[in-house]
């Protein structure tokens, strides 16, 4: 905790006079141009790996990028993409799986989640992308699960009425992105093997 402390001392001093005047225009501002769907893993920040300011990118992390499709009631997520897409208007919506996703490398091992079950149940998300990359093995099938998880979640978004409607008036693009946290790089999601990805 006294890192955290030491952190928010040296925010005050150093960073935030640097940045004075955008955090006076962000007081009364918040119009983020992306809404960034990441893991929660803590390797994976999107800011950092985007380089963006505050304000720029209204971000959802939940694990394993997971975001289930839409159903009437709604949860925290899905109240999360409407007020983003709807009332904030982002022009672009990213999904970002990546390497080593504790989330993917569970499903795709079968390790044992007795001892978790919110973790177990959450993941049950997955199990159509995990049924359609049982054919990969090793490695391999952890980085099949993350790319093609990442794909399943655009089609979700996409049942999400915000977003469908956003799609169908064109005002919102949808973008499916695989960080590498060994080497730093970016994949895209090929838009030709998925089509609900902007091409
Ligand atoms: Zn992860």
């Amino acid at each position: 905790m006294r890192h955290l402390a030491e952190g928010v001392d040296r925010f005050q001093r150093e960073v935030f006079p640097a940045k004075a005047g955008l955090f006076a225009h962000l007081s009364t501002t918040h119009q983020p141009h992306t809404l960034f769907i990441g893991c929660s893993d803590a390797r994976v920040v999107p800011e950092l790996i985007t380089q963006t300011d505050p304000g720029e990118l209204f971000v959802i992390r939940t694990a394993g990028n997971l975001v289930p499709a839409y159903t009437p009631g709604g949860d925290g997520i899905a109240a999360s993409i409407e007020y983003a897409v709807t009332v904030l208007g982002v022009a672009d919506i990213v999904v970002c799986g990546h390497s080593a996703c504790g989330a993917m490398t569970a499903l795709a091992e079968g390790h044992d989640l007795t001892g978790a079950p919110a973790v177990a149940g959450w993941l049950r998300n997955a199990d159509a992308s995990r049924a359609r990359t049982t054919a990969a093995a090793g490695e391999d099938r952890v980085s099949a699960l993350v790319r093609e998880n990442v794909a399943a979640q655009l089609v979700n978004l996409a049942t999400h009425p915000s977003v469908a409607r956003a799609l169908a008036e064109g005002s919102v693009r949808l973008h499916g992105w695989r960080f590498d946290i060994a080497d730093g790089t970016v994949e895209r999601l090929d838009a030709a093997a998925h089509p609900a990805l902007a091409a």
